[in-house]
């Protein structure tokens, strides 16, 4: 080995032996291989410094190289590695409790490793709920064309977006689908409110023709994330909660990205006046440090699982879930949080961006800027008039010129509608002045350079 590693580089060894998530090695644009972080920036092999605009994959709210976060791990990692979940431990009951206070809210918490298994759960103790409380057809769960909700092949189901996944089906049956609100491709000659309303009836008309009784419920994130960012008008929200609640369906609020201050509130839903009966979350729980998910269950629905010894049983376990250690880190993180008052200073540098991005409006190619808290996509367009999505070459020329000016930023949205052209932002909550002043330099020179 040692031979090997003199005679190759890192670059080269992870050619020959790493199977990368998504795409397919490309010579023309390989993957990085990274050795260190610190703040807003990562450092390739060779020394090129990055400012990571998209926090990995919209996961490092506080920033790499935290050294408290280390810290945190070691000691639990000292006390006690592991225990199973089907027993207990001091950081899984204060993350509990706290995330109870973060929440405002009394809800059970069920521990998990990925935002795929957070939903998978919460869709599970969603069928169980109904078929021991008097609704045993109830099965049915419906999301949003364009939406993600994860890899596994319940939440690739609840997934709205076809390219992830037409190689492996048949998926789980019993998810539908239903279109989101587009606001910037919104119909002519109606109102934002309106065509709102008129997108959460849809859900409303989805469940009375599938028959109600056979719907267990309604998955959406609070803003669509990766397939864009699509803001709804907070009617659009609140109505899904009153015809969920009208119809006995229940509401899973997908936080995974959202959540930890992404939209510039601890939770994306807080946005809203509505009440989630379940809520997922994962990334920036840790900060995305080790991994861990959290299926957060309203304490009613929690309480109806004792009505006898079969009901009370949730058969599902992961043996990784509520790792000790990944709990004291994620405690640690929410305290970095609030310590620094990283939600508040999302909003506001959120607010900065998008008013600084604003001006990005008058290039030829830009159609739509938008955004809530850290998170801002820029939509691209080949013609205003028509909005018909920029195409792969033209986003392709500003993400690499975006990279080779230091700057990471993403690219989201879905391909097979044609819409995978939103360049998005969503960089850590802990970034600094400099580093947001550096974001929107870059990309006022990349847009002026690619007129
Ligand atoms: N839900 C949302 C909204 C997500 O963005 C993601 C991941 N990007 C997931 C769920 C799945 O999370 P994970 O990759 O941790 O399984």
């Amino acid at each position: 080995m040692e031979s090997v590693e003199k005679k190759q580089s890192l670059v080269e060894r992870d050619r020959q032996n790493v199977w990368h998530h998504i795409s397919p090695y490309s010579e023309k644009n390989p993957p990085m291989v990274i050795k260190e972080g610190k703040g807003s920036w990562i450092t390739d092999e060779q020394g090129n410094r990055y400012l990571d605009g998209m926090s990995g994959l919209w996961c490092v709210n506080v920033g790499y190289g935290r050294e408290e976060l280390a810290q945190a791990a070691y000691e639990q990692i000292k006390k006690i590695a592991y225990i199973p979940m089907t027993q207990s431990h001091e950081p899984a009951i204060k993350l509990a409790e706290k995330l109870n206070e973060m929440l405002d809210d009394d809800y059970m918490i069920f521990y998990s490793n990925s935002g795929s298994d957070a939903n998978e759960v919460a869709f599970k103790i969603a069928r169980q709920y109904h078929q021991q409380n008097g609704d045993p057809n109830r099965y049915k769960v419906i999301s949003r064309y364009r939406a993600y909700h994860g890899s596994s092949m319940g939440a690739l189901s609840a997934t709205g977006q076809a390219l992830r996944k037409y190689k492996y089906e048949p998926l789980t049956s019993g998810f539908l689908h239903v279109s989101p609100p587009d606001n910037y491709r919104k119909p002519e000659g109606i109102s934002i409110e309106e065509y709102n309303i008129q997108r959460a009836e849809e859900i409303e008309q989805t469940i009375i023709w599938e028959q109600k009784e056979t719907v267990a419920a309604v998955i959406m994130e609070p803003v669509i994330t990766g397939g864009g960012i699509l803001i709804p008008h907070p009617v659009y929200v609140e109505k899904v909660q009153e015809i969920c609640n009208k119809h006995g369906v229940l509401l899973i609020i997908d936080e995974v990205i959202c959540g930890f201050g992404r939209t510039g509130k601890a939770f994306g839903h807080k946005h809203f006046n509505i009440k989630p009966d379940i809520i997922t979350m994962a990334k920036g729980l840790t900060s995305a440090y080790l991994p861990l998910s959290v299926t957060a269950v309203r304490k009613d629905i929690y309480e109806s699982f004792k009505s006898g010894e079969e009901n009370s049983h949730f058969r599902h376990v992961n043996t990784f879930g509520g790792n000790p250690a990944a709990c004291a880190l994620a405690l640690k993180n929410i305290e970095i949080m609030e310590e620094e008052g990283l939600f508040d200073r999302s909003a506001q540098l959120g607010d900065r961006l998008l008013q600084e991005l604003d001006e990005l409006r008058t290039h030829p190619y830009v159609g739509d800027v938008r955004g809530v808290g850290l998170m801002v996509g820029i939509e691209l367009v080949e013609d205003k008039i028509s909005k018909e999505p920029a195409s792969k070459e033209r986003i392709g020329t500003i993400i690499a010129a975006c990279k080779d000016n230091g700057l990471i930023v993403g690219k989201n949205g879905d391909t097979v509608a044609g819409y995978n052209n939103i360049l998005t932002l969503s960089p850590p909550l802990s970034s600094t002045d400099d580093d947001i002043d550096f974001m929107i330099a870059i990309l006022k020179k990349v847009f002026k350079e690619n007129m």
